[in-house]
């Protein structure tokens, strides 16, 4: 009786510690825990039968019992460390980091070409003693019209032409960057030589050339005897440096509101050297710019005296110029932010 209680409990330890040692994961571990171990389990029977059993036999089995349970609970907690210990080890294996591989990084931008132009046309007028002032792209009427002696019934005033805002009926989005000469002559006593490059906004409808946001850079120059040779002097010099060759320049008459006389600057084509080619539409010449003395009218509503100060300023488009310098042949390229566009300049 007493041996064949040994016998099992001696099967028992040997079934239960090779399933421990053998089990695959931490689930079945604790499964053929229990199943050795836990209620109605082989060692279980046994502990129940010992009432049953006479004193002499009973502690015998007891103790044998007691001992392949510590035996079980021994193997369980040795196979249990193993596991965890593959675990560990499969993680940090999976989690390595290969030092010696070249990072992913951040590609590097650049900047947009009309940032590019903008900042070019900065450095070549810094370099003649220009400076650059800014300033609000929501502007009155006053600033944007009157002051620049354009008349109430011009038709730049139209809403055709002008987007104006629901803040009240004169505030609007300035149309040319005239409006910061006016504040510079209002704030700066002359002599002053300032550049105002910044974004405008007309109402025009959308197409290769045209676009309702766009960029301009004036300047403005008012001190005493200032001449019309000057005025050219300034701008061929400009020309020269832009392009980094001396470019024949013409000079027709037009017509601003805020410059008499003005005129419109036609530079001879970079590209074909006057010969005719796409880009200047084989003419050999490109209107570049629109320029003028400073009307004394202007002068005067600004508080400068006439008498005393005279004053040329200049005007042109920054998109048209980047266009030109890039060879860009649609406008609206410039504002789609297409990287895949933008990475080519
Ligand atoms: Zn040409």
């Amino acid at each position: 009786m007493q041996d064949d209680y040994l016998r099992k409990l001696e099967a028992i330890e040997q079934e239960a510690v090779l399933a421990i040692q053998n089990a695959p994961n931490m689930l079945e571990l604790d499964t053929a825990r229990s199943r050795f171990v836990g209620k109605n389990s082989g060692i279980d029977e046994v502990m129940q039968a010992l009432p049953k059993l006479s004193k002499e036999e009973r502690p015998r089995i007891g103790q044998g019992a007691n001992k392949v349970k510590t035996a079980i609970e021994e193997a369980y907690k040795e196979r249990r460390d193993s596991l965890r210990r593959d675990e560990l080890n499969k993680q940090l294996s999976a989690d390595r980091i290969d030092v010696t591989l070249p990072g992913a990084g951040r590609p590097i931008g650049h900047l947009h070409p009309l940032t590019q132009v903008t900042n070019e046309l900065i450095t070549i007028f810094y370099g003649m003693g220009f400076s650059v002032i800014e300033g609000p792209e929501i502007e009155t009427d006053y600033y944007n019209f009157d002051a620049l002696n354009t008349p109430a019934n011009h038709p730049a005033r139209d809403e055709q032409d002008t987007f104006y805002t629901d803040v009240a009926p004169q505030i609007l989005l300035r149309s040319q960057t005239s409006t910061v000469q006016v504040r510079a002559m209002e704030k700066m006593k002359p002599p002053l030589r300032v550049i105002s490059p910044g974004r405008v906004y007309r109402n025009e409808e959308v197409n290769a050339r045209k676009y309702p946001l766009f960029h301009q850079v004036e300047g403005l120059v008012i001190d005493r005897d200032v001449t019309f040779g000057q005025l050219k002097g300034t701008l061929n010099e400009f020309i020269r440096l832009l392009f980094g060759k001396p470019l024949k320049t013409r000079f027709r008459p037009d017509f601003f509101p805020f410059t008499e006389p003005s005129a419109e600057l036609d530079c001879q084509c970079p590209f074909c050297m006057g010969e005719g080619c796409r880009t200047c539409g084989h003419r050999g010449w490109i209107e570049l710019l629109g320029c003028g003395m400073v009307d004394p009218d202007v002068l005067k509503g600004a508080g400068i005296d006439p008498e005393e100060w005279s004053g040329f300023a200049f005007g042109m488009g920054i998109d048209r110029l980047t266009m030109l310098k890039f060879g860009i042949n649609d406008i609206r390229h410039l504002f789609t932010s297409d990287m895949r566009f933008l990475e080519q300049f």
